[in-house]
């Protein structure tokens, strides 16, 4: 399974905790995440092998959206925050709308995040 992991600022920290909960899970999964997300996955969960991309800001939505478009993501968790207006609001239309173009599952809250990993974590 290969997962990107993204969490605004505000949504840094449940981003954080869910990883936290889904550690055994995420740790056998192929993971990509925006720069400072990764960094605190990394840091904070001890997800040592998360590939850190650019900061959000910076296109690193955009590089997710790029590798997803190309087949390489098979999953999508985006803690977006829906009271802060973000600077690149356009590339985070792109990635939503590239999992939508390539129907790849992408929660953008915890309640639905925590769908995905518990189907993922535990099927059947
Ligand atoms: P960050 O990027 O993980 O580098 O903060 C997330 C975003 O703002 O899209």
């Amino acid at each position: 399974m290969r997962l990107a992991l993204i969490a605004h600022d505000h949504k840094k920290n449940d981003m954080v905790a869910l990883a936290t909960e889904f550690a055994s899970f995420l740790n056998s999964c192929s993971l990509i995440a925006t720069g400072t997300t990764g960094g605190r996955l990394r840091d904070e969960v001890g997800l040592a092998h998360v590939e850190c991309l650019l900061s959000g800001p910076l296109g690193g939505d955009l590089q997710i959206g790029a590798r997803l478009a190309m087949g390489e993501v098979d999953g999508v968790i985006f803690l977006r925050d829906p009271m802060t207006p973000q600077p690149h609001e356009p590339d985070i239309n792109a990635l939503v709308r590239a999992c939508d173009v390539h129907n790849i599952p992408c929660a953008t809250n915890v309640a639905g995040a925590r769908v995905m990993l518990m189907a993922w974590a535990y099927p059947g």
